[in-house]
């Protein structure tokens, strides 16, 4: 973007001429003649190769000590520039996925709950179930780690390259009917960009607050429009059989829970709560012991 900008409102008037040509001994005006490193270094800060330009006197000097090709050089040059290209866009797709911090697969304790099928959770960090458009229920109580495993999928989904999105239920229901009150145009993009476009979708917390009619026409709304398009990786602390409870009907309930578990692959987590997990080691003396 910064180039497009640099590159509109460049304009020619001599100064900005970087000589291609080889340069001649220092002319007769007692300036001394850029050397090919400075004007490559040049040419590479106006592309705005940063990261490249880091490392050109290294990598020359890496490849002149071993004999490296012109070619090598420079593809070990830009590999620079494509990793530093892919962890700034990586690091734009978490902020703008609003996941929580600090939560991933690699630092869930698997053995502190083993109801969960890791063989499951492994097969989903493949994210396979994003390319067949399948979505994810995780069913249980407060505090097994429902909400840290499908923040642990999202993360392995943003490195991968996908755009993801994370919201609690009642949060995008709210966003949802705000938009709608600033009219259709409000209401579309809100859609595409957060809750229809990405491939992965994240719902937190279905369940824990009861919702309304026009809350669970939005959930319908959401569920319907992505049903075998894009994934929904959802949680929630109550069962199935009490999502009419949630929605207030039983119609609205039956129609969500149709599409949402359609081809979907079901986590029920049972066991601890982990937030309850040093009180309970402290009651049986563990600590300290
Ligand atoms: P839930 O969504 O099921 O209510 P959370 O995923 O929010 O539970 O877990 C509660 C807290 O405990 C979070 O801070 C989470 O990171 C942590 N946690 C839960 N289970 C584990 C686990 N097995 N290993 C590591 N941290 C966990
Ligand atoms: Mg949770």
């Amino acid at each position: 973007m910064n180039r497009q900008r640099h590159e509109s409102s460049w304009r020619w008037d001599g100064t900005q001429l970087l000589d291609l040509r080889p340069p001649a001994d220092a002319g007769g005006n007692g300036r001394v003649a850029p050397s090919p490193y400075q004007r490559l270094l040049t040419h590479m800060r106006y592309l705005e190769l940063n990261a490249a330009a880091e490392r050109l006197k290294e990598e020359l000097d890496e490849g002149s000590r071993k004999k490296l090709s012109a070619s090598l050089i420079l593809e070990r040059l830009l590999a620079h520039e494509v990793a530093a290209t892919q962890a700034r866009r990586l690091r734009t797709r978490i902020r703008t996925s609003q996941l929580p911090v600090g939560k991933s697969l690699d630092n869930f304790d698997f053995d502190f709950q083993p109801s969960i099928d890791r063989q499951l959770v492994s097969e989903l960090s493949t994210l396979r179930f994003i390319e067949e458009h399948r979505n994810v229920i995780l069913v249980g109580p407060p505090g097994v780690g429902k909400t840290h495993l499908a923040v642990g999928l999202g993360l392995r989904a943003l490195q991968a390259g996908y755009r993801v999105q994370f919201v609690t239920a009642a949060d995008m229901v709210a966003h949802l009917q705000s938009a709608h009150d600033g009219g259709p145009t409000a209401l579309s993009r809100v859609r595409r960009n957060f809750y229809v476009g990405p491939p992965l979708l994240i719902v937190d917390e279905l369940g824990y607050m009861p919702l309304d009619r026009s809350a669970a026409t939005w959930m319908y709304h959401v569920v319907s429009r992505r049903y075998e398009k894009g994934s929904i990786v959802l949680t929630s602390n109550r069962g199935f059989a009490d999502w009419d409870q949630v929605f207030h009907e039983a119609v609205a309930a039956t129609a969500i829970v149709d599409r949402l578990i359609h081809n979907a692959v079901v986590l029920n987590v049972r066991g601890r709560s982990y937030r309850m997990k040093g009180l309970q080691a402290t009651a049986t003396g563990e600590i300290g012991a």
